[in-house]
């Protein structure tokens, strides 16, 4: 018995310098940890009557569904501002594309071995970084961020060396696509005009079908990479590797390495443990995607029959991302303090005053008439909320735009320490909880760290 899946992959099908055809390496002991039926279902993915076991062969990739394609997709990409002329899927395989009632997405194995994009790499993953992602993701597709997807975590029965030994595992990610800033630059890099050409085609045609030339294209992906970052300021999440290559074009958040949700509000905060210099700190992820949006643009001029033109043409269409963001964020802000707010105003007066007191972000939010206790200056908070309150704030709109619980970093370093005793209830319940994050969960996930809980640095995995 295999489960069926109704493949139709048109990635496959774009010249043989996109990808390298390659299978996932088979690992030795499979084993199902998570399987998230309800995306399955959305993906038409028929899977009645599988096994566990059977479904773990399926999803670590040691079967091959029928009518998979797998395939490593190459790319480039700016890592911190540095060029690197070559990435790829380094240890993922794409193994297709699902069309079912939810639309096209992408089936890829993470941590399915090595590929000729590995360079150092081992290829693999481990049970950390896995349950995390898949906890993060779907956390965010939850609270209706656009986002990849989890549909199943595998165990493989191998060890994985990173500081230490740890146990192997492999996620399936799904995705709109998988095609980022720096699967484009890394044509225009070559000079490979024909090959973005298509690129481009494939991409208007799979995500941006209103898109009708190149600058149109440029236009919607700014649109919907503005979107997505006031989204993300609005929950207090920090991306953390905001590489060209980490920024998929369909405007779906990726790569769920070093992220994290704050806890204590600040501008400045920074998670992971290479992000020296503070370029992807909070505050900075918009300049950061208008960045991105700068290189996206750069490597489509070659598309323009005259470049001097484009360039002023490409160069007004990234500066109007500033417009679209700060649209965007006194809409989310403003539905937070359940308003129609016409300047960020009030909404910056709140933050500076969590940030000067290091308030909960999410906290004061979800509980915001009674948020006085997180604050040490009370009497600064009761006149905001004075003012706040006569602007006659709806709380419907605020119960509907401040999730109650969010995925806590120590929560998740709890549920993988339980993992990685055997016990993934923790996981499990943690899941459970942040799936349904505007209900009220028990206070256990709604408390901030003890200082002895406290995760102060977050690593790519
Ligand atoms: P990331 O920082 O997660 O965006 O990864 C950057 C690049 O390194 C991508 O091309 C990944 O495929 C590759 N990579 C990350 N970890 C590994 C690994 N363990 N083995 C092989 N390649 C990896
Ligand atoms: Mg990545
Ligand atoms: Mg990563």
């Amino acid at each position: 018995m295999t489960a069926r899946i109704p493949f139709d992959n048109s990635y496959a099908r774009l010249p043989e310098r996109f990808y390298t055809a390659l299978d996932p390496t088979p690992v030795t002991t499979p084993e199902l940890i998570a399987f998230n039926e309800s995306l399955a279902a959305e993906l038409g993915i028929d899977v009645a009557g599988l096994s566990r076991a059977e479904l773990a062969r399926l999803f670590s990739g040691n079967e091959l569904p029928e009518g998979a394609q797998p395939l490593a997709q190459v790319y480039a990409g700016h890592q911190f501002g540095h060029w690197n002329p070559q990435l790829g899927d380094g240890r993922a395989i794409l193994l297709g594309e699902a069309v079912g009632p939810a639309g096209r997405r992408d089936i890829q194995l993470k941590g399915s071995g090595r590929t000729p994009y590995s360079r150092m790499g081992d290829g693999r993953a481990w049970l950390g970084p896995v349950l995390r992602e898949y906890v993060m993701s779907e956390a965010m597709a939850a609270m209706g961020v656009p986002t990849t997807r989890a549909l199943a975590a595998v165990s493989t029965g191998e060890t994985v060396l990173r500081e230490m030994a740890f146990p192997g595992a492999i996620l399936t990610r799904v995705a709109q696509s998988h095609i980022r800033v720096g699967t484009f630059q890394f044509f225009a890099a070559r000079g490979d005009v024909e090959a973005l050409a298509r690129l481009a085609d494939h991409v208007r045609e799979r995500h941006y079908p209103d898109a009708k030339d190149v600058p149109q294209l440029i236009d919607a992906v700014m649109k919907a990479q503005g979107e997505l970052v006031a989204h993300w300021m609005s929950l207090g999440f920090i991306h953390g590797v905001m590489n060209t290559d980490n920024m998929a074009v369909s405007g779906e958040t990726i790569d769920y390495g070093p992220c994290a949700f704050m806890d204590a509000y600040h501008p400045d905060t920074v998670f992971s443990s290479i992000d020296q210099f503070g370029r992807y700190a909070y505050a900075n992820q918009p300049q950061i995607a208008v960045w991105n949006i700068a290189q996206l643009a750069s490597a489509l001029l070659p598309l323009m029959p005259d470049e001097e033109a484009a360039v002023e043409e490409f160069t007004g269409i990234v500066n109007r991302f500033g417009e679209v963001y700060q649209a965007a964020w006194r809409r989310r802000f403003g539905a937070k303090l359940g308003l129609a707010l016409e300047t960020p105003d009030l909404a910056e007066a709140l933050l500076t005053l969590m940030a000067k007191d290091g308030a909960d972000f999410t906290n004061v939010f979800r509980r915001l008439p009674d948020a006085r206790d997180e604050f040490m200056d009370r009497e600064a908070f009761d006149a905001w909320r004075a003012t706040w309150e006569s602007e006659g704030p709806d709380a419907d709109l605020m119960a509907r735009s401040n999730p109650q619980v969010i995925p806590r970093l120590h929560r998740i370093e709890q549920a993988i320490q339980a993992g990685l005793g055997g016990d993934l209830r923790v996981f499990e319940r943690l899941l459970s909880a942040v799936t349904q994050p505007f209900k009220k969960p028990e206070d256990y996930y709604t408390r901030p760290p003890a200082t002895e809980e406290r995760v102060a640095r977050t690593f790519c995995g």
